[in-house]
């Protein structure tokens, strides 16, 4: 990381920090220290602000949805913008100057929460209609903020999110890409994934080490991928791509035999990174019986 500079967001209409003030936070009220075990990198880019916003293209009604706004650079933008958002912020030394700044651009309702707790579904049913996530995520809680998504793929209109580059590329990879692996098949069963545009570390303060990528992830409707269990096909996909370099037969023994990995239309010899997320879907469907049978 490079040193912590002036971490603020898009703020550029806001007083001018008071000289002489040492307290370790700007004239907003922000700590000048970004918190890198909350994976705070703020953006300050305003090309890739409103290239976010672009993408977004919020419409009236739509409810919005910010994990970790931070210190609100697409926050505010987005508030000018929609009007109204929800936000959800772990770190309460942001909350109060978020909520001041906010004041001036619309309605900003922030929930202090760790977002993997949030019950996005049951956020969806407190109002009409589905939420749209965006975010310029934590990069250290990456996974476990889609996963949890995931879980509530039904109240989920669409997602565009910020990620670690390397991330996005495994998200969208098919099968014979070298990234290829459990996070493309589960996101991908769900989800159509379309990576948006990169973002180099300039953009944010402080620089991360990584290069950057938005991605947009579209739920599809519930059943579309055909999955009859949702324990099962992620069991199966994780014990595939558990042993990487071992043949369907060996890293899902135990889960279903040669004779019913034939039945599923695929190669006991082939390997996980080439099976397509179809072939991943018929495998966890058969039935437990035939799996352990091969019939
Ligand atoms: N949206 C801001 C921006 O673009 O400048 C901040 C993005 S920063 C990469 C990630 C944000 O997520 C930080 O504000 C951090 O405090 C917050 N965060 C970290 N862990 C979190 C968690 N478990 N739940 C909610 N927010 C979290």
């Amino acid at each position: 990381m490079h040193a912590p500079g002036r971490t603020a967001g898009a703020r550029v209409s806001r007083a001018p920090r008071e000289r002489g003030r040492d307290d370790g936070r700007d004239a907003d009220g922000f700590r000048r220290d970004a918190k890198k075990s909350l994976g705070q990198n703020f953006l300050h880019e305003r090309g890739v602000i409103e290239k976010i916003l672009l993408a977004v293209d919020p419409k009236p009604g739509d409810r919005i949805v910010e994990i970790g706004p931070g210190q609100g650079a697409l926050t505010l933008p987005m508030l000018d913008r929609h009007g109204a958002l929800t936000a959800i912020e772990f770190d309460r030394d942001l909350l109060e100057p978020l909520a001041a700044a906010a004041q001036a651009h619309g309605a900003l309702a922030l929930l202090h929460a760790d977002v993997l707790t949030v019950d996005f579904s049951a956020l969806a049913a407190a109002g009409e209609g589905k939420l749209r996530l965006v975010g310029n995520l934590p990069y250290y809680l990456s996974s476990p903020i889609l996963f949890h998504a995931l879980d509530h793929a039904p109240a989920i209109g669409d997602m565009h999110f910020m990620l670690q580059k390397e991330v996005v590329e495994r998200m969208a990879a098919g099968p014979g890409s070298k990234v290829y692996g459990r996070l493309s098949v589960m996101l991908q069963a769900e989800c159509t994934v379309t990576p948006l545009f990169k973002v180099a570390p300039g953009a944010f303060r402080p620089a991360p080490k990584v290069d950057s990528a938005v991605v947009r992830l579209v739920p599809r409707p519930p059943g579309a991928a055909g999955i009859a269990d949702r324990a099962r096909f992620a069991t199966v996909v994780r014990a595939a791509f558990g042993q990487r370099r071992k043949t369907l037969r060996n890293a899902l023994s135990g889960l279903l035999d040669a004779g019913a990995i034939e039945a599923a239309g695929l190669r006991p010899d082939a390997r996980a990174e080439q099976v397509p997320v179809e072939g991943f879907v018929r495998l966890a469907n058969l039935p437990v019986e035939a799996a352990r049978t091969g019939d």
